[in-house]
């Protein structure tokens, strides 16, 4: 790979730049530079009508004729815009000589920097460049940012470069800075800008500057990351993550979904996971409120739903018994999500009209309520179930379900790598154990597991015999 562009934004205000050539591609790169507040003098044996009326009213200089290394005098940077190559080498050649910077229109080779495509919105811009490998696709992104970006973007800018000595006084820290205005731009302002009313703009940003207390406690959002594909976080939990300073994560949340967090926040893994290295649920506590108690904003990221048998319950109660602000974002539970890329509609009509879900976590699974569990029209969805498989299937059968029940075990659902392991309840453990299946797991019992042998979708079709394990 080649080296790319280093990217730059130049102050040209009163410095002299050169634009050798007198047509319309000149005098649009004369208007960019006249815009940037730059003298320009323009070379060429004749103007185009604009840039003559231009030098006639003293706006640009003109030094007539054929290209002179004179001309060069003073500039700070040169633009080649004429339509002979020939002329548009020697003014190159002739600059950088002096270390002048050039650039030649649609010559990459013998420009020593490029114009980026560019949106502007007042003082907010956004360059594009792909370096002269396709201009196309600049162009198009370009276009595409174009549409993209809010018209008023530009006078949001305006007014925090209005009031930013007001923000820097009343948020010194740069974190607390960065939250207040994370939380005025999710607020009304930029709608009201939007409709155009400035004064409510005003209006807003006083009021959001008075509510906010000199606030250096911290927060704790307790985020549910989903089954591992960055495709099934909520837009919400994308935007915590954006904001968040310390990242508590469980391993079960992928480095698929950390990728998208904010890249200087401090990712610390309190992973727990069945016969591992084992964070104690205290040291997790006294990680958050460490955190949160040194003004940071705290994401406590976990796998799957942080209220489905993941200890989200007692995380609140220990932030609410010392006074820690938090709040709660949903993910797709693991259920669900295997559910689906199984190809297991959970209460199929005519199959089950309740589906429950379960923890087969060894303590637990002492005090579940089998009796009920067996019923029939009811699917099962068995979290941390792996290990407990034989008693699952031993205590369902004594208590009345069907041997021959469908039953399904889904591995590392919704990953490239998963797995369908699908029988009967009677069946399965001895089959789950020939392919070796291990956590994560969800274990699902009802007929609509059957359902997976013909709806499945995503990744193999589902393993039925052990002498097919290798197929
Ligand atoms: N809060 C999580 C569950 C944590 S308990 C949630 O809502 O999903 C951990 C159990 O979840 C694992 O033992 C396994 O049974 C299940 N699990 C989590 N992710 C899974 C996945 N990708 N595939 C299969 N099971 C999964």
């Amino acid at each position: 790979m080649t080296a790319p562009l280093f990217p730059l934004f130049v102050d040209l205000r009163g410095r002299r730049v050169l634009v050798v050539g007198g047509g319309a591609v000149a005098r649009r790169k004369v208007e960019a530079l006249r815009e940037a507040g730059a003298r320009v003098r323009v070379g060429a044996p004749a103007l185009e009508p604009t840039l003559a009326a231009w030098a006639a009213q003293g706006a640009i200089e003109h030094a007539p004729g054929r290209f002179a290394p004179s001309w060069l005098d003073g500039a700070w940077l040169v633009i080649a815009a004429t339509d002979s190559p020939a002329i548009n080498r020697a003014v190159a050649a002739a600059a950088e000589a002096r270390r002048l910077w050039v650039n030649v229109v649609d010559d990459v080779d013998i420009s020593a920097f490029h114009v980026p495509a560019r949106v502007r919105r007042g003082p907010l811009q956004v360059a594009v460049s792909s370096g002269g490998a396709a201009p196309m696709l600049a162009r198009a992104l370009r276009e595409r940012l174009e549409r993209e970006l809010d018209p008023t973007l530009g006078e949001l800018a305006a007014l925090l470069a209005r009031h930013r000595a007001r923000l820097r006084a009343a948020f010194p820290d740069t974190r607390a800075r960065r939250r207040f205005l994370d939380a005025l731009l999710a607020g009304e302002l930029p709608q009201l800008l939007a409709r155009g009313d400035r004064d409510g703009a005003e209006r807003a940003f006083d009021a959001a500057i008075a509510r906010a207390k000199p606030e250096r406690r911290g927060h704790v959002a307790l985020v549910g990351a989903g089954p591992g594909d960055p495709g099934l976080l909520t837009l919400r939990a994308l935007r915590l993550l954006n904001r968040a300073d310390v990242i508590l994560h469980d391993r079960l949340a992928s480095a698929e979904v950390l990728a998208l967090a904010r890249r200087d926040a401090e990712r610390i893994e309190v992973g727990k996971q069945a016969g591992r290295h084992h964070v104690p649920q205290a040291r997790i506590h006294a990680l958050m409120l460490e955190h949160a108690r040194a003004g940071r904003f705290v994401v406590r990221l976990k796998g799957g739903d942080p209220f489905v048998f993941g200890r989200g319950g007692e995380e609140l109660e220990f932030l609410r018994a010392h006074g820690v602000s938090y709040e709660v974002v949903p993910g797709i539970t693991a259920a669900l999500a295997c559910a689906a890329y199984a190809g297991i509609p959970l209460t199929h009509r005519g199959h089950a009209q309740s589906v429950r879900l379960v923890t087969a976590h060894c303590q637990a699974a002492d005090t579940l309520d089998w009796a009920t569990l067996a019923a029939g029209r009811q699917t099962l969805a068995f979290y941390m179930g792996v290990a407990e498989l034989p008693r699952i299937r031993e205590r369902l059968i004594a208590h009345g379900r069907a041997p021959d029940t469908p039953a399904a075990l889904v591995e590392n659902g919704s990953h490239p790598t998963q797995r369908v392991v699908l029988g009967t309840l009677d069946a399965l453990p001895t089959l789950a154990r020939a392919h070796g299946v291990g956590s994560p797991a969800l274990l699902f019992v009802g007929e609509v597991a059957a359902l997976a042998a013909d709806l499945h979708w995503f990744g193999a079709p589902p393993l039925r015999e052990p002498l097919h394990a290798a197929a």
